[in-house]
């Protein structure tokens, strides 16, 4: 296991065109193993492969904000698809590891239905609601290339733009290690 650097906006990475996984090897567990540590590190609630420099179809979600135990290990979802979006929405601030500080009002179905494969390569279907709902499509989003600064308005935008263009890794790392997201 090894802590990555978390890729933050507006590096252009988190705009390059992501690919499904073909086989779920040592590679991608590898992978997944590197994505949990860094997310623990910071406390993360949810975090896509894409954030951590790599472009497989991959994200994974903090047990307890997926309506598990605290203490259990984060969800993997590979090659996700969503089967259902449901027409009731909510809206509710949302804050995101490569947007260290910034919190940005965004609106989401209230549940959805996800297909996927686990860390075993093997089809899953998870049903979620409310937080774990949102965290589903937000870190679906990022395979998208769907980013919390499109959601912005844009003197909301502005401002992301001049708080992120200068900060330091070092200013990032101090503010996720204090809030997590
Ligand atoms: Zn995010």
């Amino acid at each position: 296991m090894a802590l990555r650097t978390i890729v933050r906006f507006p590096n252009a990475f988190l705009r390059q065109k992501t690919h499904e996984v073909k086989i779920v090897d040592k590679a991608i567990r590898s992978l997944v193993d590197d994505m949990m540590e860094t997310m623990c590190d910071v406390s993360g609630a949810g975090l896509a492969a894409i954030q951590v420099g790599a472009l497989e179809r991959i994200f994974i979600i903090d047990a307890s904000a997926a309506g598990g135990e605290h203490t259990d290990p984060p969800r993997v979802f590979i090659n996700p698809r969503f089967e259902l979006l449901s027409p009731e929405t909510d809206v509710a601030e949302e804050g995101c590891l490569s947007f260290p500080g910034i919190y940005v009002p965004v609106k989401r179905s209230l549940s959805a239905r996800l297909r996927y494969l686990d860390l075993d390569g093997t089809e899953q279907l998870v049903e979620a609601e409310n937080f774990f709902a949102r965290a589903l499509q937000h870190e679906f989003d990022h395979l998208e290339n769907r980013l919390l600064f499109d959601h912005a308005g844009a003197i909301k935008k502005q401002m992301i733009k001049r708080k992120l263009d200068r900060m330091t890794d070092e200013e990032a790392m101090e503010i996720l290690r204090h809030t997590g997201e």
